[in-house]
């Protein structure tokens, strides 16, 4: 959540601040702002609302080559142009990614000293607690203008702050010295010759080419116009070794579509082709010997990374029949869950950033679990710290609402529950081999789905979504998996309230929201429950419920209103079967005038708790 942005070099800082914050829009959008060093003056220029308030708001003139950028995901203090980033006190500005959890008591203890406040935000305290520290520290033979006790105060400072953080710090006194630092929220440098950059992204600080650097926790860096030094929080210099990264061609570009998430659902096909592909060429790097001892599978993640887990853990189980749980990563990390060195936690997201995940990563390793990654970001901190990782090839998402990383994620643990049988020999080998070749086939299945989809979800279709207060989604097993999934795509982007229930769990409390005209959304691929499902369609119907169907078998005429026909895929239906959800969702919010790339108080990238 939240982007940051830093540059020193020659060229105007306001344009490249600006230019990066664009980029990183997709990771927060509910203010933004610049700060720059302009003839030794703070020139900070911060707007509610997209980045191009603020883009618009800065004057022709400013001429700066030193700069820092944030767009922002509140967390404390609602969107404006006062909480909006930078903050500053007096001659230090600062970006800030996280958050600082005891602001409350830092800003007392500041405010007792004469400090006074203009925001409401948890940030704001940093700016004023290096000040203070300076002015605290200072002796009268002591230089303001030292780098090296400037440096000790920012140290100083962060040994303060508890919670999450990524900041970059400008100071007036150093205009040629930009300062990061990092706990729990990403932040990566990049450097040429001429020029230095800092960004939240490694493709966005990637642009600028140079050598790549991501920071690790609790590391500094002084960053200077082409040069960076590293150090750690007790004030030691450290050497760190620049990263290689594949820079990923043209995922900013909309093409010919109208948003990202409609480009992203169409490259759903070459998603699940390039997972397949990479995870058979570069299998899981966990020790084979340990695999075979594992007797429990715990799979974390939030929100659709949480739902890809929700539907492996179905063919984990089917497939290696070890026990397998999901767990939420904000509710498994405060859990202290039951595992150890027998138990694989499989960490699934889209990112590799998501905050409530990396606690969960930490948590397994401390309890000497195995752990797997699951990411689409090769240089994430998930897939760094992780015992093992497998890449879901998506290709960067920027579409707040995720479509082609859950398919692939799909992919990739269907995958990985074929490889764990195949060690386990807990399948005849020969269903093996002919899942492996349906997941080579299943591309030309989505592809088909998608073309098909786009060409019959009609604004009929939508008409029967769009109006509507509230919808229920229905499905049993591997299928209560996908209506989780497709009714929280519905929701995130349209505003509907939607909930998925398994069917059977209906008469157990749910059925009493149905009412005549009640819009009920089921979904059944699984031919073994079919006739239990179809069982509580008939219970909705009884009620006045509209049925609409998602299927691939056949249903009795009178068990639907409405019937969406997907393929006959097995146990791997779900690949494809979300596919029409991920459609009308897109197709509702743009007939609803909702942005689907931005909808509102979310970001992509939750790297807060
Ligand atoms: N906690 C800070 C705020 O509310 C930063 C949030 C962010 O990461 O955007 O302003």
């Amino acid at each position: 959540m939240c982007g940051i942005i830093g540059y020193i070099g020659n060229d105007s800082a306001t344009d490249i601040v600006v230019d990066g914050l664009k980029k990183l829009e997709y990771r927060g959008y509910d203010s933004a702002g610049v700060g720059v060093i302009e003839d030794g003056k703070l020139r900070v220029i911060k707007k509610k609302g997209r980045v191009k308030n603020t883009e618009e708001a800065i004057p022709k003139t400013l001429k700066s080559t030193i700069g820092i950028g944030h767009t922002r995901w509140a967390t404390h203090g609602a969107p404006s142009d006062k909480n909006s980033h930078p903050h500053i006190s007096q001659n230090i500005a600062v970006v800030h990614n996280g958050i600082i959890e005891n602001y409350a008591c830092l800003k007392k203890e500041l405010e007792s000293e004469g400090v006074v406040f203009t925001s409401e935000t948890d940030t704001e305290v940093i700016p004023h607690l290096i000040n203070k520290i300076i002015s605290n520290s200072m002796s009268d033979t002591d230089n303001i203008k030292c780098e090296i006790f400037y440096f000790h105060s920012i140290l100083k400072a962060i040994r303060k702050l508890s919670g999450s953080y990524a900041l970059a710090i400008l100071n007036t006194d150093f205009p040629d010295l930009i300062v990061c630092v990092k706990r729990g929220s990403p932040l990566v440098v990049s450097k040429s010759n001429t020029a230095s950059f800092i960004a939240s992204d490694v493709g966005v600080a990637s642009k600028h080419g140079g050598e790549i650097f991501i920071l690790d926790d609790d590391e500094l860096a002084l960053i200077k116009k082409g040069e960076v030094n590293f150090f750690d929080t007790r004030g030691r210099e450290k050497k760190k070794n620049s990263i290689v990264y594949e820079k990923e061609e043209n995922s900013d570009e909309l093409g010919n579509n109208a948003h990202h998430m409609l480009k992203e659902i169409k490259e759903i096909p070459s998603a699940i082709h390039e997972t397949v592909i990479g995870v058979k060429k570069c299998f899981f790097n966990l020790e084979k010997n340990k695999l075979k001892k594992i007797k429990k599978i715990v799979l974390v993640g939030c929100g659709t990374a949480y739902h890809a887990g929700l539907s492996a853990k179905t063919v984990l189980e089917k497939f290696t029949k070890i026990p397998s749980y999901v767990e939420v990563a904000s509710e498994f990390r405060y859990s202290n869950p039951l595992i150890g060195k027998e138990t694989l936690v499989v960490l699934i997201s889209q990112s590799g950033e998501t905050a409530d995940t990396l606690a969960a990563l930490e948590l397994a390793k401390k309890k000497r679990a195995l752990t797997l990654a699951v990411v689409n970001n090769t240089t994430s901190a998930i897939a760094l710290g992780a015992d093992s990782r497998i890449i879901t090839r998506a290709k960067k998402e920027i579409a707040v609402a995720s479509t082609k990383a859950y398919n692939s994620q799909l992919v990739a643990l269907y995958s990985f529950a074929l490889y764990l049988a195949d060690i386990k020999q807990t399948m005849p080998q020969d269903q093996i081999n002919a899942l492996k070749e349906m997941l080579l086939n299943l591309p030309k299945a989505a592809r088909e789905v998608i073309e098909s989809g786009l060409d019959k979800i009609n604004s009929d279709i939508i008409k029967i979504f769009k109006d509507e207060k509230a919808i229920m989604f229905l499905g049993r097993g591997i299928d209560y998996a996908t209506a989780s999934e497709a009714s929280l795509k519905l929701k995130e982007i349209t505003y509907i309230h939607c909930s998925a229930y398994p069917a059977g769990e209906l008469k157990h409390g749910t059925i009493a929201l149905i009412e005549n005209n009640y819009l009920v959304v089921a979904y059944l691929t699984d031919s073994t429950l079919k006739d239990k499902t179809l069982n509580a369609l008939y219970e909705v119907k009884a009620r006045g419920a509209k049925v609409f169907a998602i299927t691939n078998q056949d249903l009795p005429k009178d068990a639907y209103d409405y019937i969406y026909e997907v393929p006959r895929l097995g146990i791997l239906s779900p690949i494809a079967s979300i596919i029409p959800m991920q459609i009308i969702s897109y197709l509702t919010a743009v007939a609803k005038e909702i942005d689907p790339d931005k909808p509102r108080n979310l970001a992509k990238s939750v790297t807060v708790e």
